[in-house]
């Protein structure tokens, strides 16, 4: 059976629960169909999108309801993305994985982390850029098969991981030096008043002290001014 025959067989099977009036057992059919990868070809030829609104619509199960609207969501995505790019999202997703597939002649543990990496980088909400530029082709699908996490993250990315690397080089430069020890903090994660801080001028030298705190027990650190 082709995706298509599939998702038009559960489209009828929903279409009978909703003339009957009788929705029992849409739960299931519901979860099936979010199994299925959506092509936007059977998404339109099958009209399935009516069939799962017209459910919801009838329905009073909570979960029917939720579930229904959760696919609808995804799938108008997918009509939005093709409206907006002309792009076939599902199309795509098969040759960005061919073309991975094709890099490690595989499906082993690296091709899954290549995966799984395209995956989160696409999604991320925090990106939207890179999304994007793939679905607009200004990254081919080579291209984002192949990009390490650090190009395909987003400025702003970019600059939280600048900020954390200074701080850790900051923080790793004090435990270096050494601190003092001293009960006068509480650790806000263990309760602990085993520390250990240090106080130095990060800015310039008019501004106050910023201090650094260790806990000795569990190792959380904080700093303050
Ligand atoms: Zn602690």
């Amino acid at each position: 059976m082709t995706e298509n025959q599939h998702v038009e067989r559960i489209g009828r099977k929903l279409d009978k629960m909703v003339q009957k009036n009788n929705t029992d057992g849409a739960l299931d059919l519901l979860r099936e169909l979010k199994t299925i990868t959506m092509s936007l070809e059977t998404l339109q030829s099958t009209r399935v999108g009516m069939s799962v609104n017209a459910v919801r619509k009838q329905s009073s199960d909570q979960e029917v309801q939720t579930l229904a609207k959760t696919l609808i969501k995804s799938w108008k995505k997918l009509i939005d993305d093709y409206k907006t790019f002309g792009a076939d999202c599902s199309l795509l997703a098969a040759q960005i994985e061919e073309q991975i597939f094709e890099d490690f002649k595989s499906t082993d543990i690296k091709y899954k982390a290549r995966l799984r990496s395209r995956i989160s980088n696409l999604k991320d909400q925090k990106n939207p850029d890179l999304r994007r530029n793939v679905l607009s082709g200004n990254i081919s699908t080579q291209r984002i098969a192949s990009m390490t996490s650090e190009e395909m993250a987003s400025e702003e990315l970019k600059k939280i991981r600048e900020t954390l690397t200074q701080e850790s080089i900051r923080e790793h430069q004090l435990s270096k030096v050494g601190g003092s020890k001293t009960d006068m903090f509480v650790c806000k994660n263990c309760r602990g008043k085993n520390c250990t801080y240090t106080q130095v001028q990060t800015r310039s030298a008019d501004e106050p002290m910023t201090t650094f705190v260790v806990c000795n027990d569990c190792g959380k650190r904080w700093k303050f001014c």
